[in-house]
């Protein structure tokens, strides 16, 4: 299954780091889901181009300005780097979602964004997610999906709709064992 994929499209909250209900709004709330950065290096040093696709409507909705979320966003660059990775392309909406724009997942902007950076043909792509949303934009722009369990959502509802959306979207525990039962021999 999957060393057709050279693309590997992550969602950040709830799959690199930890989510919160009440959003990520600082440096010291961004933390890392055990295994994560070592999977993103290890899909970086197999060749695997790893990118982002991200709500982030606390922008939006004016929960955090530009720089404050400039200053995650440098904490998570940073923590990957040290172990390792790299992304090769990051995506994201900073919209709320009353503003009526196209990329807010599940709207499939961000995918399609990322597919034209990195001139990745969709069946090349998977979209990792921990949210519905994720899924049914993988599924919108017409690219594999698997979720992770990693998030803040309760687990039996979660799974059910995500497989409302599609019956075959792979469930694994977080980031970690996604990739290791994706790219086996990467
Ligand atoms: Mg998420």
């Amino acid at each position: 299954m999957g060393n057709r994929y050279t693309t590997v499209i992550l969602d950040r909250d709830g799959v690199i780091n930890f989510d919160s209900p009440d959003y990520i709004l600082a440096p010291e709330q961004w933390i890392p889901v055990p295994g994560a950065l070592e999977a993103i290096a290890h899909l970086h040093r197999s060749g695997i181009k790893v990118a982002l696709a991200s709500n982030q409507s606390a922008v939006g909705r004016g929960m955090i300005t530009r720089d404050q979320f400039a200053a995650i966003r440098a904490t998570m660059e940073q923590a990957i780097a040290t172990a390792g990775g790299a992304l090769a392309a990051q995506a994201y909406c900073f919209h709320a979602p009353d503003d009526g724009c196209d990329c807010r997942k599940p709207k499939p902007g961000l995918i399609n964004q990322i597919m034209q950076t990195l001139h990745t043909p969709r069946q090349q792509c998977i979209m990792i997610g921990d949210s519905p949303r994720d899924i049914e934009a993988a599924t919108r722009a017409g690219i594999d999906a698997a979720l992770v369990i990693s998030g803040h959502h309760a687990r039996e509802p979660l799974i059910a709709s995500v497989h409302q959306i599609d019956a075959d979207i792979p469930v694994f525990a977080n980031l970690e064992a996604a990739i290791a039962a994706l790219f086996p021999a990467a």
